[in-house]
């Protein structure tokens, strides 16, 4: 279908399927797709190898002066069919995985210095539209003016079964519990913080994906894309 060239953004809570709809969307309208939380992933990466964080102590001053050796990008992979993230020119998709990454990522995502140089990163990537953005901030702060948001959520417990579902089929080795405890923990830093909380826009569409299949998901978000952009056609 050929679509306009409007900007869809989809927030919300850890591992609630926002990437996996975002993806499909992205496909289906032939729009990019945009993973922010694997950009603030790789930053993490980068403060874990440069030393930047030792245990949960972070040296908030070292990270601000080092942002600017910090280079993250995208790169398509066709035989994966996905755009995948780059640290300094090297791909980094499977490292940001890890739950290592995962047990720090909320913390390093909480630092102003790194959401200023993430944000407009983001913002750049979406200014000629034909974006799909998932992230906890892409409605309220990096694009407000998105012609399309939706707020993702559903049960934690739900949550957790199918992200460890996710990770063993890539070979990851993790429980039920760490995983369950690691997306808690995250939605409670990333809605408590000080600088662009994860919270829904108010002119956002919400979705409980609890009891919903994946393709009924997709269907729901799709016939919002297609009622704005073809009111805009
Ligand atoms: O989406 P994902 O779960 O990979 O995101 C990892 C983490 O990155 C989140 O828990 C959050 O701390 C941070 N994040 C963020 N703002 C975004 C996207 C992700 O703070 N727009």
């Amino acid at each position: 279908m050929s679509s306009s060239r409007i900007n869809i953004a989809i927030d919300g809570h850890s591992s609630a399927g926002k990437s996996t709809m975002a993806k499909s969307l992205a496909k289906e309208l032939n729009f990019v797709y945009v993973d922010t939380g694997a950009m603030y992933r790789a930053a993490t990466l980068f403060c874990m190898r440069e030393r930047l964080i030792q245990g949960n102590e972070i040296d908030e001053s070292r990270v601000e002066q080092s942002m600017d050796r910090m280079f993250i990008s995208f790169k398509y992979n066709a035989h994966s069919e996905a755009s995948e993230v780059h640290l300094g020119g090297i791909n980094v998709e499977k490292e940001i995985r890890s739950m290592d990454v995962a047990r720090k990522v909320s913390l390093i995502a909480a630092i102003p210095s790194v959401r200023h140089k993430l944000v407009r990163l983001q913002q750049r990537m979406a200014s000629m539209g034909g974006v799909v953005m998932d992230g906890r901030d892409i409605g309220t702060v990096v694009l407000p003016k998105a012609e399309l948001k939706f707020f993702i959520t559903s049960d934690p417990d739900i949550r957790a079964n199918r992200r460890l579902d996710e990770l063993n089929q890539q070979g990851v080795v993790s429980s039920f519990e760490e995983i369950r405890n690691n997306i808690i923990e995250r939605d409670r830093i990333d809605s408590s913080r000080a600088v662009a909380p994860l919270r829904q826009a108010e002119n956002s569409i919400l979705l409980d994906n609890s009891n919903l299949t994946i393709e009924e998901q997709f269907e729901f978000l799709l016939s919002h894309a297609k009622k704005i952009i073809s009111g805009k056609q």
